[in-house]
């Protein structure tokens, strides 16, 4: 395929070195790791020693380390799970979480649960007010995303935590869009549950994780064979979670040039924005180094990515890991935003490859293409 990627985070390529070591458990006999024999022994080996490098980039033990199959399944048994296990009481979650956060948090409604949405201010950070009023209600839960994967903006969790412990509710965060993009450390959060996924730093699609303290009560989502402790059966993906082991490492090793060379990037991009008269939002914020979500009034989002899709540029418009749909996004509007105006909302999520000659020239294009969809709006107009 050719093209300019600019979408690291919907998901990113396979690391040749993550492929390398994920081969040999694809190709030659591989044992079932719960199998007592030596291929079945070989198996679970190499499945450890994954769990010791997710632990290690996660900042936990690997005795917290839960394999999953992905971010949305880590964080539906977050939300499900430990609700589940709970006294009935209200669960809270951000009005900017992922669908996969949010909608099973809405499921739990059917068994009688309460839950509801956190809002946000102008910048995309939680209203903690508003969560200390939520809090006075009894809470059994609080999942806050670490970081957003649209606007990339980054909540202070390590102090939401501490609110949810004093009202007395567990705290989960998704950090599916923190990992490799950020220090990360499920200790220094203070959480009890956090979801990482493979994919979104060179791993393979396919494996994923709940970080999760081992003193919280969960329900697993699948039973079966007993797999993970018993919270979560089924045959573990050992090619996947080997590569999801490897792709860790590599992040924790690329991290601060990861950080630094995005974050160049990222500035010289929106510096030309800001001459084209661009809204990037929750800008004022602190935010993934990676991240740009910007708007242009009176263009659509989607027409926009289509127009710069066909000039080789391959960028997001909203959440595009999540829907196909043209609606504005769920993070723009609970941030404040005109839905007109969040409607012409581009996500561009630079990677560790791409350089300053491709942000040069994505900046020309952007400027050409916005020129020619204006003057076509005006003449429709
Ligand atoms: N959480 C966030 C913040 C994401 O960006 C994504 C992306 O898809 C997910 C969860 C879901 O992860 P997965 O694609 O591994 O299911």
């Amino acid at each position: 395929m050719t093209g300019i990627y600019l979408d690291h985070n919907a998901t990113t390529t396979l690391d040749s070195r993550v492929l390398e070591v994920m081969l040999p458990w694809m190709q030659a006999q591989s044992g079932n790791p719960t199998s007592r024999h030596v291929f079945g022994r070989a198996a679970r080996n190499a499945i450890e020693h994954a769990r010791a490098q997710v632990a290690e980039a996660c900042g936990a033990y690997a005795s917290q380390v839960i394999f999953t199959g992905s971010g949305t399944e880590a964080n539906n048994f977050a939300v499900k799970g430990i609700s589940a296990n709970q006294p009935a009481r209200q669960i809270l979650y951000s009005a900017i979480e992922h669908p996969c956060v949010s909608r099973p948090a809405i499921a739990m409604q059917q068994l009688g649960l309460s839950s509801q949405a956190i809002a946000v201010d102008g910048n995309g950070l939680i209203d903690s007010a508003q969560l200390k009023m939520q809090l006075k209600e009894p809470t059994s839960l609080v999942s806050v995303m670490l970081a957003n994967n649209e606007t990339g903006v980054i909540q202070n969790v390590a102090t939401l935590a501490e609110m949810a412990r004093e009202a007395g509710a567990l705290m989960h965060t998704d950090a599916v869009q923190g990992l490799g993009k950020l220090p990360l450390s499920f200790t220094d959060l203070n959480v009890h549950a956090m979801t990482v996924s493979s994919h979104k730093i060179h791993g393979p699609q396919g494996a994923a994780a709940l970080i999760l303290d081992k003193r919280v009560d969960i329900q697993p989502l699948l039973h079966g064979g007993g797999q993970e402790r018993g919270l979560r059966s089924g045959t573990e993906n050992v090619a996947a979670i080997v590569g999801f082991g490897m792709a860790c490492e590599l992040a924790v090793t690329n991290l601060s040039y990861f950080a630094s060379h995005t974050h160049a990037l990222r500035e010289q991009f929106e510096q030309g924005l800001a001459a084209l008269n661009v809204m990037v939002f929750g800008k004022a914020a602190s935010r993934l180094p990676n991240t740009s979500f910007f708007a242009i009034d009176g263009i659509e989002g989607e027409t926009l990515v289509m127009a710069l899709d066909r000039k080789g540029f391959a960028v997001a418009s909203g959440s595009a890991c999540s829907s196909d749909s043209t609606e504005p996004s769920h993070v723009l509007l609970a941030m404040g935003v005109a839905s007109d105006l969040a409607r012409g909302a581009v996500r561009v999520s630079f990677g560790a490859h791409n350089t300053a000659e491709q942000v040069a020239d994505l900046l020309a294009t952007l400027k050409q293409e916005i020129l020619r969809l204006k003057q076509l709006t005006s003449i429709a107009a």
